[in-house]
């Protein structure tokens, strides 16, 4: 241990004082932090550096924890948007999870008011002002029920009706795992983290937090190879994955819960592959290089380009690193096509969302690249439908991969 460490020669009111005036530092290099964090991710320089999103590039390059990663993104947006936030933090008036809890209900009007009712508050005495304030319907009785554990033997149940198998409406607490109601702040996986729910207690709002935590898929490892997945089901998918153990019943894998949902997401990531990624189990044998027209890339060429870029963008930074994302990938066109680029496998490469985007910039100019998605943006809200973005190749969604 080094000596700035050993305190023990210290006085009391030495060691009190010291403290203080530690704990002043700190917040006010967190919102020097929170000032850097926000003009980063402004200016999307992530990119450059081969990641994906700004939480890729907090967790990879910064190495924050995930949670830290999600705490510091969250709070530098909302300070960007309301910069009296960096002086309510660096002065200690309110700490991250006040900014963090407060973030969603913040205007223009509210904002003076709201910064003044929360500071110096827990977090606890924060969640009640945000509960009598924006108050929450209870939660019904019948989507607060959850499921028992999934048995592995005996005989079925009542199947619930059949004709019931609709999608089910999605919750507050079923926002999909792992992601922040689908910003790019999540890696996009199952849950491998969760953010710290307040301790339970008798409000509306914390009943939504406990659902949260109830439903909140999680995926956790247990040893080299093993890992343990939590998730909370509906009625309906119960009844499916019983139906799914029927049918498999002359089967030895039909009591193994694990093994029915690998053989299902098998089947899934084929039906998905065929559908968006062109896949198919028989290539046309000796067909001649295939060529698409405009952004049109055929099928034999989405699946070589797929197989030889292993699924996974294909952006390398200065630094030599190359982007690990294999989520929202897209089909680039090396040269662009509006300059006449050709949908040939030699010129034709996966990236992904982000990367995509910054390869148009650099060739068109981001000014131009955001009048175009602006542009785009209007056009969809006008027609209720989405639109593609102008000058950028947008191609399959998401989709996970196993590796190879
Ligand atoms: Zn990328």
């Amino acid at each position: 241990m080094s000596s700035e460490y050993s305190l023990s020669h210290l006085s009391d009111p030495d060691l009190l004082s010291n403290l203080s005036a530690l704990v002043a530092r700190e917040r006010a290099a967190t919102a020097e932090l929170l000032a850097h964090i926000a003009e980063v991710d402004a200016r999307r320089l992530f990119r450059d550096a081969a990641y994906p999103s700004m939480f890729a590039y907090c967790v990879g390059e910064l190495h924050l924890s995930e949670d830290a990663a999600y705490k510091h993104i969250t709070t530098a947006r909302a300070s960007r948007r309301f910069p009296m936030l960096y002086d309510a933090i660096a002065d200690g008036r309110l700490h991250l999870s006040a900014v963090l809890l407060l973030a969603v209900h913040l205007t223009s009007e509210s904002i003076a008011e709201l910064v003044a009712a929360a500071a110096h508050k827990s977090k606890l005495e924060i969640e009640r002002l945000l509960a009598e304030r924006f108050p929450l319907p209870d939660v019904l009785a019948s989507i607060r029920v959850l499921p028992s554990g999934v048995t592995e033997s005996g005989p079925l149940a009542v199947l619930p009706a059949l004709a019931e198998l609709a999608p089910e409406p999605v919750g507050p607490g079923e926002l999909a795992p792992g992601r922040v109601e689908a910003d790019e702040l999540a890696p996009g996986r199952v849950a491998a983290w969760q953010p710290a729910w307040p301790a339970p207690r008798a409000s509306a709002s914390s009943q939504t937090h406990e659902q949260n935590r109830a439903t909140r898929a999680k995926v956790w490892p247990l040893s080299t190879r093993r890992f343990a997945l939590r998730v909370t089901i509906g009625e309906v998918t119960h009844g499916k994955l019983r139906y799914a153990q029927e049918l498999l019943s002359h089967q030895s894998i039909s009591g193994d819960v694990a093994a029915v949902l690998d053989r299902a997401l098998t089947v899934l990531i084929a039906q998905l592959e065929k559908r968006k990624f062109a896949e198919t189990s028989r290539p046309r044998p000796g067909a001649a290089p295939a060529e698409g027209h405009g952004r049109y890339v055929p099928a034999e060429v989405r699946r070589a380009v797929w197989r030889r870029d292993g699924g996974q963008c294909t952006f390398v930074g200065e630094s030599g690193r190359r982007c690990e994302a294999r989520e929202l990938l897209e089909f680039d066109h090396v040269d662009e096509v509006a300059r006449g680029g050709r949908a040939t496998v030699d010129r034709v490469r996966l990236r992904c969302r982000a990367h995509n985007q910054l390869e148009a910039e650099r060739t068109f100019g981001a000014e131009f690249m955001n009048d175009k998605r602006e542009e785009a943006r209007r056009r969809a809200d006008e027609r209720r439908v989405p639109a593609p973005g102008a000058g950028v190749t947008r191609e399959p969604p998401s989709m996970i991969v196993c590796a190879p």
